[in-house]
């Protein structure tokens, strides 16, 4: 089929279909997820933190409280927030670095930035006063926004830095938590919330020979600015002299890379999988508009945003962005079968992703590197990016892409990297590798979990996680969980976690309100819960998923078996996920959880 649009060249939707097979099928790779290592064993080193000094020590925490929270990261920030607005006073914070950010406590790489608009993904805009300086803001100023938080809502009294959680106890006698970590402390808490994060275990690629290099390296988590100078806004001016090799094209190299074209006496982008560059036009915040701004804006805009991108089209797109323009002309919204719908985006699709490839003709000089750079997947099965530097940075006489043709590098060496029988002597090399997403929930948490009877969550989610609305599984009292796992997703994935953080506020405030000492989710509430979730996988028929070029959004291609499958996510959209927690607490019966009532407990 032909398909031409006013204005737009004419593509072959047959011939585009063949070629993107063509292309997942050279990348896929029978050990799938196992490809990767994590910081482990003789890569421990990795996971050094830059940003603090080597040798902390405090004496260890032995207390009880209300609630304890693991991560400090949007999704912590936000649940103590909450929690403290329902005037919950006894909180602790359990984190990991050395301050409040997560992801933007870690990301500090040249040119790291968000994608989503700064005025939607930025939480709390109107509650703490503040306005993002841009429309796509850097991660100096998101990390400057987290420490805001925390001091704006007293949080930081209640946070243990530099601390990762060793385990967690259910005690059934005094219906509480026994929380223990790895500087001794021992927390007892009648609630866990566990924000642990998604994108937060870093990996990297399991290539042979990676652990004989003998130059410099570090995973892009965990930047090393001693060793390339300047800092998260470029001038990375110690690389001046040095050959630097890049692994990765992800969403973090195409902002890292421009900054290590300027700098590097030669840079050599080691490819596997180009991305798709859509135009960034990045711009200063407006005084004017932020005149106009009427109280309620803030959420008024994510609901549009979100509903927008979750294929409901709306009067007005406030944002107008990358993001949002993907989903333009979409009409299989008007679709009368699935399989319409899934034909109508995909023919949406196709067009967009053909004005992504003739972008890099525009942009790059030289022929060849310009069609490497070319991505031929359907756009959602890799993460869009959005960089008006990046492709650019390809014309310099010092960068070279080292594309694999879908192989991956093949070994490295004490020396360098080899592609296709050549080495490319470096003397830097940097994993910009990404992390650990489908992999089992206990291992990218780092510690297991021990409900009743010593139940350890692990096992009990060997063949598949059970769960009430995402947040609650049964023999787990009082944990409630912010995951993907039988959850929501959002590209705007802080919309999600804020709306997890007022739910459980919600839910601890009832408890309180009742007199409720502990809260479990039915077997029949689980089982209903998971009938929602597999009956929106069902009706998700359509392209990508299987057809898509592996990566970890597909769980790099390998088909799914029983804990994969266990673990999908809520796929009618964010915005229906939402729903069914507003109608949730709307019920006010607290539908589908087994309360206990208060024989008090100790010190209760
Ligand atoms: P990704 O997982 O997206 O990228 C990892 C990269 O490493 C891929 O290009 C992958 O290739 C490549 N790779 C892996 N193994 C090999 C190998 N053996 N040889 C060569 N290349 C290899 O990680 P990122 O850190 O880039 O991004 C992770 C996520 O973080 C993003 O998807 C996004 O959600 C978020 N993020 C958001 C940003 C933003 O808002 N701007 C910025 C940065 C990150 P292949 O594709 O073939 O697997």
């Amino acid at each position: 089929m032909d398909v031409t649009k006013k204005g737009e060249a004419s593509f072959s939707a047959e011939a585009l279909r063949d070629k993107y097979r063509l292309e997942r099928e050279k990348r896929l790779r029978p050990d799938g997820s196992a490809q990767y290592a994590d910081f482990s064993g003789v890569y421990a080193d990795f996971d050094r933190d830059p940003h603090v000094e080597p040798g902390f020590t405090r004496p260890a925490v032995s207390e009880t409280v209300e609630v304890v929270i693991v991560g400090g990261g949007f999704g912590g920030m936000l649940a103590a927030t909450r929690l403290r607005q329902a005037g919950f006073e006894s909180l602790r914070i359990v984190e990991k670095g050395g301050d409040f950010g997560g992801t933007w406590y870690w990301n500090r790489y040249p040119g790291a930035a968000c994608d989503v608009e700064s005025y939607i993904y930025m939480p709390l805009l109107e509650e703490t006063g503040y306005i993002p300086t841009e429309k796509y803001a850097k991660a100096t100023e998101i990390f400057a926004h987290c420490q805001r938080i925390g001091r704006q809502f007293d949080l930081y009294r209640a946070a243990l830095f530099q601390t990762s959680v060793a385990g967690m106890d259910w005690d059934d006698d005094a219906r509480r938590w026994i929380v223990t970590t790895d500087r001794g402390d021992r927390l007892a808490a009648r609630f866990v919330i566990i924000a642990g994060g998604v994108l937060h275990k870093a990996k990297l690629p399991g290539i042979p020979g990676i652990e004989t290099f003998q130059g410099h390296s570090f995973h892009t988590s965990r930047w090393d600015y001693d060793y390339t100078g300047g800092g998260p806004g470029g001038g990375l001016d110690r690389l001046a002299d040095k050959r630097v090799g890049i692994i990765g094209t992800g969403a973090t190299a195409v902002q890292a890379i421009p900054h290590l074209g300027a700098a590097a006496a030669q840079l050599y982008v080691f490819q596997r999988t180009p991305s798709s560059i859509g135009v960034r036009n990045n711009q200063a915040t407006d005084d004017a508009w932020v005149k106009t701004l009427r109280p309620g804006w803030q959420r008024e805009r994510i609901v549009n945003f979100s509903a927008i991108v979750s294929g409901r089209p709306q009067e007005v797109d406030l944002v107008r962005d990358g993001w949002t323009y993907i989903f333009e002309g979409d009409a299989s919204s008007g679709a009368t079968t699935p399989e319409e719908a899934a034909q109508l985006r995909m023919l949406t699709d196709f067009r967009k992703m053909e004005e992504i490839r003739a972008r890099v003709d525009t942009l790059v000089k030289d022929p060849a590197t310009a069609e490497a750079l070319k991505p031929y997947y359907y756009q959602l099965c890799k993460r869009p990016c959005f960089h008006d530097e990046y492709l650019d940075t390809f014309n310099r006489p010092n960068v070279q892409l080292v594309d694999t043709e879908g192989k991956g590098v093949e070994r490295i060496t004490p020396t360098g990297v080899v592609v296709k029988g050549k080495e490319y002597a470096v003397d830097c090399l940097i994993y910009a590798s990404g992390f650990e997403v489908s992999s089992e929930y206990t291992r990218r948490l780092g510690f297991d979990i021990r409900g009743r009877g010593g139940e350890s969550l692990r096992d009990s989610w060997a063949e598949g996680a059970s769960t009430l609305h995402g947040m609650h599984s049964r023999g787990y009292p009082n944990l409630l969980m912010f995951s993907t796992t039988q959850s929501g997703w959002a590209i705007n994935f802080v919309h999600i976690l804020d709306e997890q953080a007022k739910h459980a506020a919600y839910i601890l405030d009832q408890c309180k309100r009742r007199g409720v000492e502990a809260i479990e989710p039915t077997e029949q509430a689980q089982q209903d819960w998971w009938e929602v979730i597999f009956g929106t996988l069902a009706k998700g028929v359509g392209f990508g998923g299987p057809e898509c070029t592996p990566g970890y959004y597909n769980n790099e291609g390998a088909s799914f078996g029983p804990r994969e499958i266990r673990s999908a996510g809520y796929a009618a959209g964010t915005l229906g996920f939402l729903q069914i927690l507003h109608d949730w607490r709307e019920r006010g019966d607290l539908a589908g959880l087994e309360l206990t009532r208060g024989a008090a407990a100790p010190n209760s």
